[in-house]
Parts: structure tokens; sequence; C-alpha cells
């Protein structure tokens, strides 16, 4: 199934609100198999959302419009689904009864535009606004399915998926189950990953291929339908198998877990026992693992040593390095290395951490924001520290210094 999503709304076309609808029905999709060939965005004008459910009909088998159920001369989407599809439209009886209801409830008058929003195409079905008003519609036409769902997010969100999934689902040919790889990804960004998988993104069909992105992690999901998991397995494995070829040392695991989960998975099994030492990110690595059931197994604690008096005298830091014309000064790699040796001695740790840096919004040491070191020391006596340049704001520079620390513990 080929799906085309059509945004209605002339705040889209200049510029003054986001298309984040888009994005989320794309996912939608991709999570139930149906790829996304075409986004179009149209103006709230008659004959251009005509132009563009014709052109979108020649290449689209699911065609889904957002924006314009409202009650407003601006609404025209289902005025204009109908004429094209040569409907009329009729009152869907509960959704108007909810709406005097309503009105009754708030004790306004209802106008009569208001009724707008109960009516539906003679043909389609309705899908039901849980947190709104405007009516929803599904119909089918020469082979062609259409959904119309409202613009405000939340609204359109609940009704797409409580509503419209399902019945695109009961369209699909053979309705065969999902089956999906998610592989995670740590110590690359969305448009790094993004960029290396454009080839495979862009010719996707089926698996389909969806990336992801929240708090300083980066993941993408293989879908495919099959009517085994055996089935589907051949057809996701040479997917997967591409992706690591390209991108080995970045996947950290092939579920939904947290980098912090499979590091402390990995000292779990290897019975190592970890503690930090955190400057810059002020705790938010120690939240992060205690985030996790069960880190106490694994994670034996750490220090804030935020100043550069806790570092010297908690943490035995030499004054000689830190401070003085010619010290490489708290935000050093000599520093980092120093921290999580002496973290690990003192803590009687298996392996730790440090993390030092500037997480802004001003220079520290004259060194730029986002210049983070972190240091690991192994019971082993190996030590060394990476440096890391990391873009963002003070929040996620933190929490991106945080992961990258973690990810450099897996690695
Ligand atoms: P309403 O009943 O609010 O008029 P509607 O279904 O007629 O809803 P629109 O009038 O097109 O929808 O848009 C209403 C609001 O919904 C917009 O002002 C905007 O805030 C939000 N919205 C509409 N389309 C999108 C979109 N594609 N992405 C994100 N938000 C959107
Ligand atoms: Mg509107």
């Amino acid at each position: 199934m080929r799906a085309e999503i059509i945004a209605v709304g002339t705040e889209l076309l200049m510029g003054q609100i986001v298309n984040t609808n888009a994005q989320y029905l794309a996912k939608g999709l991709a999570d139930i198999g149906v790829g996304v060939y075409f986004q179009t965005v149209v103006g709230d004008n008659v004959s251009r959302i005509k132009e563009s459910l014709h052109i979108a009909k020649g290449r689209a088998d699911l065609i889904i419009c957002t924006g314009g159920l409202g009650p407003t001369q601006d609404d025209l989407t289902k005025d204009v689904l109908g004429e094209v599809l040569g409907q009329k439209l009729v009152i869907h009886e509960p959704s108007m009864n909810k709406m005097v209801e309503m009105f009754q409830r708030r004790g306004i008058p209802m106008v009569e535009s208001n009724a707008r929003q109960a009516l539906m195409l003679e043909q389609s079905d309705p899908l039901p606004n849980d947190t709104g008003l405007a009516v929803g519609v599904a119909v089918t036409h020469e082979g062609t399915h259409y959904i119309l769902l409202p613009g405000p997010p939340k609204e359109m969100k609940p009704m797409f998926d409580r509503y419209a999934k399902p019945w695109i689902e009961s369209k699909l040919d053979h309705v065969q189950p999902l089956y999906s790889i998610m592989l995670k990804f740590a110590g690359i960004g969305e448009s790094a990953l993004e960029h290396a998988l454009i080839d495979l993104i862009e010719a996707q069909t089926d698996p389909t291929i969806a990336p992801y992105a929240k708090e300083g992690e980066v993941a993408i999901r293989l879908t495919t339908r099959a009517s085994s998991a055996d089935e589907a397995m051949t057809r996701l494995r040479p997917l997967e198998a591409e992706i690591r070829g390209r991108l080995e040392e970045h996947i950290y695991a092939a579920e939904d877990i947290t980098l912090e989960q499979q590091v402390l998975r990995m000292l779990a099994e290897s019975g190592q026992k970890l503690a930090v030492a955190e400057s810059c990110t002020g705790g938010l690595l120690s939240d992060l693992l205690t985030a996790v059931p069960g880190s106490s197994q694994s994670f034996l604690g750490g220090v804030i040593c935020y100043s550069t008096a806790l570092k010297h005298k908690l943490l035995g830091v030499p004054m000689e390095l830190l401070e003085g014309p010619d010290a490489p000064g708290a935000v050093s790699e000599e520093t980092a290395v120093e921290l999580a040796r002496n973290t690990l001695r003192l803590l009687e740790a298996d392996v730790a951490v440090s993390i030092t840096g500037v997480a802004g919004p001003g220079e520290t040491e004259g060194k730029p924001v986002g210049l983070v070191y972190a240091g690991l020391a192994h019971r082993n006596g190996q030590a060394f520290a990476v440096k890391l340049q990391l873009s963002g704001n003070r929040e996620t520079i933190k929490l991106r210094a945080a992961k990258s620390a973690l990810y450099h513990l897996w690695k």
C-alpha cells in the first residue's frame, strides 16, 4: 500500500506552524508497514485542495488529509472530498448529539456552523473524535482509501491511533501480522545516522525503515508484514546486516532498551562495579543509571566534583593540573583521566567514569561551550580520556555528555 499525506492549512504553507502531523502520521504508518511515498502541503483553497487530491489519487492507494474539519469558512476538506468523490455530506448523528449536549451543558448557544463538524460523506465510516468535536472520515472509492483527520494534534493523534489505524489495517490486502527489529544507536547523531543510511531510507518499500530520536539516543525500526516470523526475518535480517555493516560500532542493542540499561547489563554479566565522578553533568549520569531498576547490582555511586576544590581535595587531582597559567585545567584530558583513576581507587570500583566539560552558556578556562572530556579507568590499570565536542544548549550538552560517557563505557 502506497500512502500520501496531505496537510491542509494556509498557516502551514506560510511557515506559521510546523507540519508535525505529517511526521506523526508517517511514523505511525511505518509502524503498521505502510510506506509513505509523498507528503503534500496545500492551503485552505478549494481548487488547490481538489488538485492535490487528484494528483494523490494517481499515485497513492491511501490518502490521509489533516486539517480543515472545523466549523469555520476556511474549513473545506470534507466539502472538497465530497465533491471529488461525488458523495453528499450527511449528518453523523452520534457526533451531532454529542455536540448538542456539550453546548447545552456549557449553557452556550450552538451556532449553526458548528453542525458542519458532525458531517461525514454518505458512504464513509465515521472516525470518532474523543478529544474534540469534528468527526473524522474514512472512505474507499474506486479502490483508493481516503481518510480525513482534524488539524489540532491533540485531536488528530488519538483519532489516528484509535480509529484510523485499525481501519487502514482492515483494508490491507493480506492482513498479516507485523514484525519489526529495533536497532538502537549511540555515539552518532540523528542526521549523521540518516546520512549514512539515506539510500536505504529513500529506496524503502518493504521492510519500512523508520528513524526515531529522543533524549540523546537514536533508533531505527525495520518493519515488515509476513505470515510467520521466519518469513519476516528473511526480509529483515539482510537489511539489518546491511545497516550493521555500515554502523556496527554504534549499534548497542537490537531491542528497545536504553544505553544505560545495556551498560548495566554488561557490567552485571561481567560482575564489574562502576563508580563515577561527575563535574559538568552534576549527577545526571548517576540519575540515568539509577533510573534503571536493579542498578545497585553494578553501580556503586560516585562524586559530584563540580568545584575545582572538590576535584583536588576529595579526588586528589593535583593543583598543578587544575590551576595556573600552564596547567591543562579542570576541563582537560589529564584531569579527566586523573578523576577516573582516583575514583576507581577511592571507591574500590572495577571501572570508573569521569566527566568534565563546559556545559555553557559561557566558556570556562577560555574553552568553548560543548568541550567535554570523558575519562575511563579500569581495574586492569588502563586509563584514558576521550575528547568530545558537543552541541546544543546547557541541558542538551549535559545529556549528551552523560550519554557519550556511557557510549565509551559500552565500547
Ligand atoms: P479547528 O476545529 O481547530 O479549526 P481543523 O480540523 O479545522 O480544526 P485547522 O483549522 O486546519 O484544523 O487547524 C487548526 C489548528 O491545528 C492549527 O491552527 C494548528 O495549530 C493545528 N494544525 C493544523 N494542521 C497541522 C499540522 N499539519 N501539523 C501540526 N499542527 C497542525
Ligand atoms: Mg479549522
